[in-house]
This record gives structure tokens, sequence and C-alpha cells, in this order.
């Protein structure tokens, strides 16, 4: 690759999304790495969201360990109260079952002695402020397409479509699930398609949501209600391909009347007030996280079924594990070593895979027609809880209180303060 018009960095990440933004950010935080010594570079970034604007159809259900860990990153206490929302309870049923009742199982964020179980955040308002964070933080910011990656000794390079040459000392993928900086390092992927879409949508119900998420397992897909602080909720709901496309060619009223009846009326009569988007789903982890030099992480590493809103969450873990291990590497011109990435590959290849194993293999519980699947699908959410313990444990992890957390998330109380 040619040296012209080259500038060199500590780390250079390809993709501004939440999880190449809230990185850049946190390598400045925790002084891994000096402002202006940290790159990102995508096709396009975020722009400003105004004021007045409606919360975006898209919204994010985050954990504690998500929240602390943006917190760090001084993105937390920039987000507009208005656009985060903590809710306290979820509901989780069979089709067979009624919620609360059999067939269902509630966790409720009192039993756990923690103040909520998560956060609702608006999609777009996130991916600005974490932007923002990482601009102010002194994160340089480049627009353009890449186009060749190489991996040298001492530095990985990459070309840009305007010609310019970046290098750095580590190379790191947050491009998303068709991440071209995976391919163009070779990293192969495995997986497969749901051949389902998730359908999303702004929803007002007559009955209070009582800050609860909602869930109810359906034959075609899961159906959620996430709570919104004006008392609307978002859907993500879960259906096959053709099914999905009829449910999409529908008028609003029509849309309403058959999203009511998929819901069994748990929040009484729901009345759509945006036409439902479609989000294609599949299993998707890629093979390798590390090459010398270089790192994969987020969605460009590992996609996962929407089901218990978890992919975002496991994608700013990466983050954290990635910063835990470059603290122990001994400083910049060490944070390629292939040893090093190895360590940061170990730890969340495998968390990563248990998650999109666990989530794939309740899609398929949850979608076996019949009445064993009916009957299993019952038994087993009836079973968990009526035990304290199992409901204890599922909701800490969910809320990335135990499991793969580095200690600067759990013991450092700094988060607090911010
Ligand atoms: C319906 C649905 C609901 C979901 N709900 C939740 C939830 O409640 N909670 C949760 O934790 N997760 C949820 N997820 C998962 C979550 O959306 C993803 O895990 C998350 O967005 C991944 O972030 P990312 O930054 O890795 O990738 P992306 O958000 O895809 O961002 C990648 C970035 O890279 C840029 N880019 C792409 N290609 C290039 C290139 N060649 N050069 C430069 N830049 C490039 C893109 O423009 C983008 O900005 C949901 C997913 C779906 C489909």
């Amino acid at each position: 690759m040619s040296a012209q018009s080259s500038r060199e960095f500590d780390v250079v990440i390809v993709g501004a999304g939440v999880i190449g933004a809230t990185l850049a950010s946190l390598l400045v935080a925790r002084k891994l790495c000096e402002p202006g010594r940290v790159a990102i570079v995508a096709e396009r970034f975020a722009t400003p969201v105004p004021a007045s604007a409606d919360w975006d159809t898209r919204v994010f259900a985050l954990s504690r360990a998500s929240e602390r860990l943006l917190r760090l990153c001084s993105v937390w206490s920039s987000l507009p109260a208005q656009r985060v929302f903590a809710y306290e309870r979820m509901c989780v049923w069979d089709s067979q079952g009624q919620p609360q009742g059999k067939g269902s199982v509630t966790f409720d964020c009192a039993e756990i002695g923690e103040p909520n179980l998560g956060f609702i955040v608006d999609s777009r308002v996130l991916q600005w402020q974490c932007l923002q964070s990482a601009r102010s933080a002194g994160v340089v910011l480049l627009e353009a397409a890449l186009e060749a990656a190489a991996l040298g000794e001492t530095h990985a390079a990459i070309r840009l479509s305007d010609g310019r040459t970046l290098r750095g000392r580590l190379l790191v993928a947050a491009d998303g699930p068709e991440s071209k900086t995976r391919t163009l390092l070779g990293v192969e992927t495995a997986g497969h398609a749901y051949h389902q879409d998730a359908l999303v949508a702004h929803v007002r119900t007559a009955k209070s949501h009582d800050n609860t998420a909602w869930q109810r397992f359906l034959s075609g897909g899961p159906l959620a209600f996430l709570p919104l602080p004006d008392g609307r909720s978002s859907i993500v709901w879960t259906n096959a391909l053709t099914e999905a496309a009829r449910l999409r060619g529908l008028d609003l009223a029509a849309f309403s009347a058959a999203l009511t009846a998929a819901s069994g009326g748990v929040l009484g009569d729901c009345e759509a007030l945006t036409a439902p988007a479609g989000y294609p789903l599949k299993l998707q982890y890629a093979l390798d996280y590390a090459r010398p030099r270089a790192v994969l992480l987020g969605d460009a590493a590992h996609v996962v079924h929407p089901l218990a809103g978890q992919g975002m969450n496991l994608g700013l873990l990466d983050c954290a594990a990635l910063v835990d291990v470059l603290e122990g590497a001994g400083g910049a011109s060490y944070f390629g070593e292939y040893t090093v990435l190895r360590r940061y590959e170990r730890r969340r290849r495998s968390e990563n895979l248990f998650a999109a194993g666990a989530l794939d293999g309740l899609e398929r519980l949850f979608s076996t027609a019949g009445p064993i699947g009916a009957g299993l699908r019952s038994a087993g959410l009836g079973v968990v809880g009526k035990l304290p313990f199992a409901k204890r444990h599922l909701a800490q992890r969910a809320l990335g209180l135990i499991g793969d957390v580095p200690e600067f998330l759990k013991a450092d109380r700094a988060w607090q303060r911010k």
C-alpha cells in the first residue's frame, strides 16, 4: 500500500455505530490512548436528532453493564432524560398460557434488589450521543469508504476511497453484520437465516404498560411490547417472511387489529401509530475474532436473534473486554500482538457463542408447533417462575451483573458519579 498522505494512529476503528464509537471513547476514557491517537472511519456518520423529533421506531433494551459502560464514556449523562426509560418488570408467557399465570414467568427488579431491569433507549439519539462523546474525547472522525486492508509486522494499514492510507497498531472491525473489514481480513462466518422478519412500530394500548416489558411467544415468533415514557410501547414482532410481508401490506387499522389478537389482549386494544418496518433476522458468528493486529467486535463478530434484546449489550461487553485485555498489554505498541488479541478472542467468542446458542434454542423451542412443544414451553416457563434462584440468575445475567464483566465495570464505582 502506498504511504502517500498516510496518517498514523494507535487504533483505527472501521464503523461508527454505537459499538465503534463507544470503543473509541472508552480507549481514551481509560487512558489507553491519548486524544488524537484513535480514528474512526465510516462511510456515513450519525446526524443530530432534533429535540422535537419523535422516538425512533428502533429502540434498544440496554442492561446495567451497558449503562455503566456508557456512563464511563460520558454518553449516559448526555442522553436527554425523555429518551431513556427505566422499566421495572418483564413478563414472558407462551401463547398457550396466561400472562402472570400458568406458563408464564415474571421478573421484577424488586426481587433482585435492583432499581430497574434495564432501560429502553432511542436508537438514533444513542448513536448520535456515542459519536458526540467520541468527538469530545478527541477521536479523529474520517468519512470515507474502506477499500483495502493489510496486516503487517508492526502495523495494520487501510486504504480509503479518497486515496488516504491509515496505519494503526490495531485495526478494529466494528462495521456491523455485513462487515467489509471482516471480508478483507479473510475471516469466515457461519450461521443460518431465520427466514423471519422482525416488525417494529410504535403503538398505543388501551391499558397501561405498567413499566413492564411484555413478551408473548407465538408459533410464528415472539411479540414484545417495550414500554416508552409517554405510555406508548415499541413493538418487536417476529414473523415468518410471508406472514411479515402480509402484515406489512395491511393498513394501520387492520394491522392494529392483528396486533391486538396476537397480543392476546394483554394491554387491551392496540393502535399502531407508525407503519411497521421490517428487519430480516439471522444467526451469524465469525469463526475468528482476532488476527495479528486486528480484531472484530459487535455485529461484525456476532449477530443474534433479537428475542432477548441482547445484540448491542453483547457488543458493548466486547468493547469492555477488549479494553480490559489491552490494559494488561503494556502499552500501545503491544496492542496488535496476537497473543494479547487472542485473550480477547477466547473471552468473548465463548460468551457470545453461548448467548447465540441459547437464543437460537429458545427461538426453536418457542416456534415448535404441536402439543409436545406447547407442553415443554409452558412447563419450562412455569418451572423457572417457581424457582427464585433460577429467576434471579437469569435476571442478573441479562443485566450483565454476572458473567464475563470486567472488574472496572463491577468494582470501579466511578461510573456512579458520572
Ligand atoms: C429488530 C431488532 C431489535 C433489536 N433490539 C435490541 C435490543 O433491544 N437490545 C440490544 O442489545 N440489541 C438489540 N438488537 C441488536 C442491535 O441492533 C445490534 O447488535 C447493534 O446495532 C450492533 O451494533 P454495531 O455497532 O456492531 O453494528 P451496526 O449498528 O450495524 O453499526 C455498524 C456501523 O458501521 C458502518 N459501516 C458499515 N459498513 C461500513 C464500511 N464498509 N465502512 C465504514 N463503515 C461501515 C455502518 O454505517 C454503521 O454505522 C436488535 C436488533 C434488531 C434487528
